[in-house]
C-alpha cells in the first residue's frame, strides 16, 4: 500500500477527479464528511480536497465484479495483518497505478491509524451486506437491524473488547447514557479492560479528538449505569469533572447517537444523562456526565444539546 489524497499529495494533479465521486457529491452529507469545505488554494480538483483524515482508499476495482455504484455504497474493513488493528473506510477512487506495484491505496489518517507505512501489506475486506442504500426513504421497512439505516455507522478507531458485559439476551435496546470519564482516555481504556476491579465498561469511549473506540457490542450488556443496563447503551466521552465536550468529540458524539437511535429506533426523548436515566439506582446517585453538555446537572441540559445537535 501506500497514501493518497489531500492537499499536500503533489503525486495528485491540481484538477484531478476521482472514479467514485463527483462535485454533485460534496452536497451529499453521506459523502461530504470526506472533503474540506473548499478546494485548497490553487487547486480544483477532489483528490487534493479529500480530508487526509477522514478513512478513505482505493483499490484497483475490476467494475465488472464491483459496479461502481455498489463501491459507492459500500463500507470495506481495512486491516493490518501485522498487528491486528482495523478500521471501516470507504473507497473513492480507482488506484494506485499498476507502474508503482502496489494494490491499495489509503488516506494518510487511515494509514497512521492502522500504523501502516508505504509498502507495508494490508487486508481490505469489502462486502455486499456492508452498503449502504443510495436513496433512503420514509417508506422503507425499519427493522432495527440492516441496510435501512440511512446514517452510516461512524468509523470505529479501534475495537477494544471489555470482558465486563453479559449477553443482552435479546432485550430490546431503548436508551442511550451518557458519561463523563472524568480521566483520561488511557485511564478509561485500561479501567474497562480490567476484570478484577470495578468491572465497569462502556460500549464506546469517545476521544476528545473524536475518536470513537468500541469496548463491547451493541448486542451485549455492558456494565455502565447499574440498574439500566439492560435496554441501554453507554457512551463515555473522555473529560474532567468541569470540562465541556470539545468540538469534534460533541460531531462524533452527535454522529455516533443519530446512527444509534435509527438503528434501534430508540425515541430521541430517551437520551439521559447517567445520573437522570430511569432506573439508575447506586446509592448516592453520580455527578456523571458532570459538565459535558452544559453548565447545569441536569436532564434538561442533557435535552437541550440533543435538540440542538442531533
Ligand atoms: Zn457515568
Amino acid at each position: 500500500m501506500s497514501t493518497f489524497g489531500g492537499p499536500h499529495d503533489l503525486g495528485m494533479a491540481a484538477n484531478e477527479d476521482l472514479a467514485l465521486f463527483t462535485k454533485a457529491d460534496l452536497q451529499d452529507p453521506k459523502y461530504a464528511y470526506l472533503f474540506l469545505p473548499a478546494s485548497p488554494p490553487g487547486t480544483s480538483g477532489l483528490g487534493r480536497r479529500l480530508n487526509p483524515d477522514q478513512y478513505y482508499f482505493a483499490c484497483r476495482w475490476d467494475y465488472t465484479a464491483t459496479p461502481r455504484e455498489f463501491l459507492r455504497r459500500a463500507l470495506a474493513r481495512v486491516e493490518n495483518p501485522a498487528n491486528g488493528r482495523a478500521a471501516d473506510a470507504r473507497p473513492v477512487d480507482w488506484g494506485p497505478h499498476p507502474s508503482t506495484g502496489r494494490v491499495a491505496d489509503l488516506s494518510p489518517g487511515l494509514a497512521a491509524a492502522l500504523g501502516l507505512n508505504t509498502d507495508d501489506i494490508v487486508r481490505i475486506t469489502i462486502s455486499a451486506r456492508r452498503a449502504i442504500p443510495v436513496k433512503p426513504t420514509l417508506a422503507m421497512k425499519r427493522v432495527g437491524h440492516g441496510s435501512s439505516n440511512p446514517h452510516g455507522k461512524p468509523v470505529i478507531k479501534q475495537f477494544i473488547k471489555s470482558p465486563n458485559c453479559s449477553c443482552r439476551n435479546g432485550a430490546r435496546i431503548d436508551k442511550i447514557v451518557l458519561h463523563c470519564t472524568e480521566g483520561s482516555l488511557a485511564s478509561a481504556l485500561a479501567e474497562f479492560q480490567k476484570s478484577d476491579g470495578r468491572q465497569v465498561s462502556a460500549h464506546y469511549v469517545i476521544d476528545r479528538n473524536g475518536d470513537i473506540y468500541q469496548m463491547v457490542s451493541d448486542s451485549d450488556r455492558s456494565n455502565h449505569c447499574m440498574g439500566a443496563n439492560q435496554n441501554s447503551i453507554g457512551i463515555e466521552h473522555v473529560g474532567g469533572e468541569t470540562d465541556p465536550l470539545a468540538a469534534p468529540q460533541a460531531a462524533a458524539s452527535a454522529a455516533l447517537i443519530r446512527w444509534l437511535l435509527e438503528q434501534y429506533q430508540i425515541p430521541r426523548t430517551n437520551i439521559f444523562g447517567h445520573d437522570f436515566t430511569p432506573g439508575y439506582c447506586r446509592p448516592g446517585g453520580t455527578s456523571c456526565p458532570d459538565r459535558l453538555f452544559g453548565s447545569v446537572h441536569s436532564q434538561a441540559t442533557i435535552a437541550a444539546w440533543v435538540e440542538a445537535n442531533v
